[in-house]
């Protein structure tokens, strides 16, 4: 079986050794000595004279040295080895307050050295600057440089940051870059320069709980109201057996006779065909609309729009729509005006964005929950880094009560408790709403308290960072203050350091560590306890019904005292592990959808990138699919057994090939032949006179560049917007008789076919209707 967690294997222990011997060599270089051997180094790494980790302990050494003289902060033996590992391109779990910022400065610069770029991901832009700030003084003390790139930043900023040895910034930054630099026309528009080595921090956030949706990049779409209250007519037609409504998943699939209505309805074969992908997703969501989703239920009208309603708290959601269609699908179904849904231009997951890197590593406190999905899905280990000093952390166990008012009642005793003596507490929250209701009731009691929501990460860095003083009361969201180091102010040692409370469970037991993790730092003393109550969203939503009917049983007892009972915490539990399994599935389903469209991602790209750096043959590449434009259109035209359409096949020569008398007569099989050749020879003149009249190389090969660019962008769209219609399209027809994911990856492949077919037209229509005049080029 698979070990999904490792302690730190021998040979890693071993660097660490090489790494000590050479401490005093380099302790007693002055430091123009220590520069010059990074001076070495570097002219090595960069003649590619040796591999980076035969170095490494020399660079290890050299960096922890510059700690010491530029930060006053010389790196812990267990620090090393963190960075052995993260060398490694595994997972360091390193425990909160171990020093994870310190700790990457070794393989950070080992990795640098080589000039080829080194991202260090961080979750927001103000990490970002605060490390390539604080941190950055280490690397260029050593001759490299350092990069902060953001999103408020002007293009040649942020191309000047990814310049750099070392680039500082967030993950969706990096993503979206690569996202926008693959829609660029030339290199001068593009920011990145290869993805080399990445180091994650936090990384359990970014590579798991990020990974549920993937990135975007939207453009305005067109409003389709019209197919949107056909399918709604359509859908309205229908009886009760001709549809199977499934209330708990919402999700509708058409039976048989419902098929054959909707073929009959629409004069079509077959709904399910490649042609009618996008009829199908309207139908898919026009069925949702009008037989899972109630009025007053599912969601709310209210001055002629409709409103989307939490279904397990109740509340109506003002600032979400439903996604994919299906708002549209009930502003239809209940004859509001149909607002245009956003279009994909370009979309990517985290996993398959940071699985192109040559080598990633990851920092963490806590991974080994989900070491087996970070090895499946990024090919990295977990290796747990021992604490440079015994945790004396001291984790309560968990309270569960009957409402949310008795559970505040207890946090509220506990924290006035705490509060008395003056022992600091963090209280952590899963909603905005929650730190609110609870700084409410502090206030009432007399206790102030500091609220972060993550709204405005530098304010809250600082308030968070006086959170471990005597008398503080902090309440915390999960991300607020995420990355600052709460030290304990003095004399809070002896009252027992910082206790943490935290006021329910998150959608993971590796979060809820996360916040624990933030007492008991380096050793220091400190406390953890969770509340929880059996109104509180996560049992609503995933709660068991045996669960629900302890819950009704204790509410309506009025029970405020905490609820006992191994039976009652297993369950509550369970509604948690529930939540992880779901979110595992969601994000294995993101993965498997995004892993087809990577392929022609990658196609698309590499194809682009080669016309952009000017790899690519661009007039051999054109002619080609004037060719093979021809002999499919000539043959789709003339298809044997069907009747010749020869009107089509006329506006194909004379619309799109530009052509305008063919002199010979296409009427039977015999006279395909020269048919198709007279027109490629004719296209193929019509190339070569562009060609002339472009005189200048230059000027025809941007004609060749950006015909070429546009079209395939405008294919490539089309076709993620299939794709899109396509996934929801094959959860229509049921698990029953087949996989929606195998189905996906067939029909996606000959959307892909007929992707490469369309660029290929739109090319030979483009270049062979193109209009020369002496200032330049206008396209057809
Ligand atoms: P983490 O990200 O692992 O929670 P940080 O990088 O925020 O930890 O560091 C926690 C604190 O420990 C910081 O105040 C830092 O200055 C301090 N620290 C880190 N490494 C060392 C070290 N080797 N010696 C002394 N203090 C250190």
């Amino acid at each position: 079986m698979l070990r999904n967690t490792h302690k730190v294997p021998r040979k890693l222990n071993r660097l660490l050794d090489q790494v000590n011997a050479l401490n005093k060599h380099y302790h007693k270089l002055s430091d123009s000595q220590l520069k010059d051997e990074s001076r070495q180094l570097q002219q090595k790494a960069r003649q590619g004279r040796f591999h980076a980790d035969s170095i490494l302990p020399k660079a290890y050494a050299l960096v922890r040295e510059t700690d010491r003289r530029v930060l006053s902060l010389y790196p812990f033996d267990e620090q090393v080895l963190g960075g052995i590992v993260l060398n490694q391109g595994s997972l360091s779990e390193m425990k909160t307050g171990e020093g994870k910022t310190l700790t990457e400065t070794m393989p950070v610069y080992l990795n640098a050295l080589s000039g080829r770029g080194v991202h260090v991901v961080t979750v927001n832009n103000y990490l970002s600057h605060r490390d390539a700030t604080y941190i950055g003084q280490v690397f260029k003390f050593l001759g490299l440089t350092v990069g902060y790139n953001a999103p408020d930043l002007s293009f040649e900023a942020k191309k000047q940051a990814y310049a750099a040895d070392i680039t500082y910034s967030t993950n969706s930054e990096l993503a979206f870059d690569y996202l926008k630099d693959n829609m660029a026309y030339s290199r001068s528009q593009q920011l990145q320069r290869g993805l080399n080595y990445a180091i994650i921090d936090e990384a359990d956030s970014i590579l798991i709980d990020e990974a549920r949706t993937p990135l975007i990049i939207s453009g305005a779409g067109k409003s389709y109201a019209q197919i949107y209250q056909m399918a709604d007519r359509f859908v309205k037609t229908l009886a009760k057996d001709d549809y199977h409504a499934d209330l708990e998943t919402k999700t509708v699939t058409l039976l048989d006779s419902g098929i054959n209505k909707a073929n009959e309805f629409f004069g079509i074969h077959n709904l399910f065909s490649r042609d009618n992908l996008v009829l199908a997703h309207y139908v898919s969501n026009a069925l949702k609309a009008n037989y899972t989703m109630h009025c007053d239920v599912d969601y709310v009208i209210k001055g002629g729009d409709a409103y989307l309603v939490d279904q397990f708290t109740g509340r109506v959601m003002t600032d979400r729509r439903f996604a994919n269609g299906l708002h549209q699908a009930i502003e239809a179904k209940e004859s509001l005006t149909i607002h245009a849904m956003s279009h994909t231009d370009a979309s990517i997951t985290y996993q398959n964005y940071f699985r192109m890197y040559g080598k990633i590593a990851g920092m963490t406190g806590t991974a080994h929950e989900n070491a087996r999905e970070l090895y499946e899905t990024y090919h990295m280990q977990v290796i747990q880094i021992p604490t440079h000093k015994p945790n004396q952390r001291h984790d309560y166990s968990t309270q569960i009560y009957a409402t949310i008012a008795a559970k505040d009642q207890a946090v509220l005793a506990l924290v006035k408790k705490l509060n008395k003596r003056g022992q600091p507490v963090l209280v952590g929250t899963t909603s905005v709403e929650a730190s609110e209701r609870l700084a409410d009731l502090f206030a009432k009691n007399w206790i102030k308290a500091q609220v972060l929501n993550a709204k405005n990460n530098q304010a809250e860095a600082k308030v968070i960072a006086k959170a471990g003083q005597k008398y503080a009361v902090t309440i915390a969201t999960n991300m607020a203050g995420r990355g600052t180091d709460i030290k304990l102010g003095p004399g809070v040692k002896e009252l027992g350091g910082l206790f943490v409370i935290g006021t329910a469970m998150h959608e993971a037991k590796r979060i809820d560590n996360q916040l624990r993790g933030r007492a008991g730092r380096q050793g220091d003393p400190g406390a953890s306890q969770f509340f929880v109550s059996l109104q509180d969203d996560l049992i609503l939503r995933y709660g068991s019904e045996h669960l629900h009917t302890f819950s009704t049983k204790y509410q309506n007892k009025h029970i405020k005292t905490p609820l006992k009972g191994r039976l009652l915490h297993r369950l509550v539990s369970n509604a948690q592990a529930k939540i992880e399994g779901k979110n595992y599935d969601q994000r294995r389903s993101t993965l498997h959808l995004d892993n087809v469209l990577r392929l022609e991602r990658n196609i698309v790209y590499q194809q682009r990138q080669k016309i952009i750096d000017g790899h690519a043959d661009m007039e051999k590449v054109i002619r080609a699919m004037i060719a093979r434009t021809i002999e499919d259109k000539v043959n789709q035209f003339t298809a044997p057994k069907k009747t010749w359409n020869l009107q089509q096949l006329d506006e194909f020569i004379n619309d799109d090939l530009n052509i305008s008398f063919p002199d010979v007569k296409a009427d039977k099989p015999a006279t395909m032949l020269p048919l198709k050749n007279y027109l490629l020879k004719q296209s193929m003149a019509k190339v070569g006179q562009i060609k002339q009249e472009l005189s200048t190389q230059k000027q025809y090969e941007e004609f060749e560049r950006v015909v070429l660019l546009k079209s395939i962008d405008r294919e490539w769209r089309q076709n993620m917007d299939n794709m899109e219609q396509l996934k929801l399209s094959v959860f229509l027809r049921g698990y029953g008789q087949h996989n929606p994911l195998v189905e996906y990856q067939n029909l996606a492949q000959g959307m892909y076919k007929d992707m490469q077919r369309s660029i290929d037209e739109r090319v030979a229509r483009n270049v062979l209707n193109a209009e020369i005049r002496q200032a330049g080029v206008k396209q057809g």
